[in-house]
């Protein structure tokens, strides 16, 4: 079988700090994974050298079988990946349509189809309701939603969350999850980048966890859950074995 996402020894560093060291991992078609690790173990680097906004100092990246590390961000969401970022950054004098409408006009949806696939992705993140309100008006929960409907505007084949249940309550964190689930329903590939454990491990087929630029584990929920690497990762003491 092949990978949707093939990570292939790769690494960054930033002048002498190695944030990411020979990381490899890969993301099936069609599943929910996800990232973890403390603060500052390199996931947000790695969304970024997925995602073409930084460039690899060694190793490769490849999407449906294809080199697409050394492509740039635009070429990259047209290949079918697409980021939604943590911090929202919606165009806040645009309404919550329009700034869909902004996601659908890049990745692979291109100019076809573009009012139907906004009002599909209006729709299927529960903002319909919202269409015609200024985005700066929408609560936390809410900008959330529509950072997930932006990047799913545009039609990718791989989705990059980047803590989308951070800041959420429970209620809202689990809208968030079955979310998750219905666009991977609709055959979208997941990659998560998540702090909410409890999230993490209800929703995620395979959990890759990184700690200062490694990786240091790889599982099922319940596999890395059980890794005394993991659990001295997370406790921050000196690791176990
Ligand atoms: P995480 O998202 O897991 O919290 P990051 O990927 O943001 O971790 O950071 C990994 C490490 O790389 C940290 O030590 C961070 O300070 C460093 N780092 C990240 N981005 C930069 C940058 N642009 N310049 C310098 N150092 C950076
Ligand atoms: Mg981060």
């Amino acid at each position: 079988m092949t990978a949707l996402l093939e990570v292939a020894g790769v690494s960054r560093h930033f002048r002498g700090l190695a944030a990411i060291a020979d990381v490899s991992f890969r993301v099936d078609a069609g599943s929910i994974c996800s990232l973890i690790g403390p603060n500052g173990a390199g996931k947000s680097t790695l969304f970024n050298l997925i995602s073409g906004f930084l460039p690899l100092h060694g190793g490769s990246i490849s999407f449906g079988g294809a080199r697409i590390d050394g492509l740039s961000t635009v070429r990259i969401a047209e290949r079918g990946i697409a980021r939604a970022f943590q911090i929202a950054r919606p165009f806040p004098g645009l309404t919550v349509a329009e700034n869909v409408r902004v996601g659908a006009l890049f990745g692979r949806s291109g100019a076809r189809d573009v009012a139907k696939v906004v009002t599909e992705a209006l729709s299927l993140t529960g903002l319909a309701e919202a269409a015609a309100q200024p985005a700066a008006s929408l609560t936390v929960g809410y900008l959330r939603r529509l950072e997930l409907a932006r990047a799913i505007a545009a039609r990718p084949l791989l989705l990059l969350a980047d803590e989308p249940c951070a800041g959420l309550n429970h209620t809202e964190t689990e809208e968030i999850v079955v979310l998750l689930r219905e666009i991977r329903a609709r055959g979208v590939t997941v990659l998560l980048v998540e702090h909410d454990m409890a999230a993490v491990m209800r929703i995620s087929d395979r959990v890759f966890v990184l700690d200062a630029g490694s990786k240091i584990a790889e599982g099922t929920p319940a596999e890395v859950a059980a890794d005394a690497r993991v659990i001295a990762a997370y406790l921050g003491t000196p690791e176990a074995g």
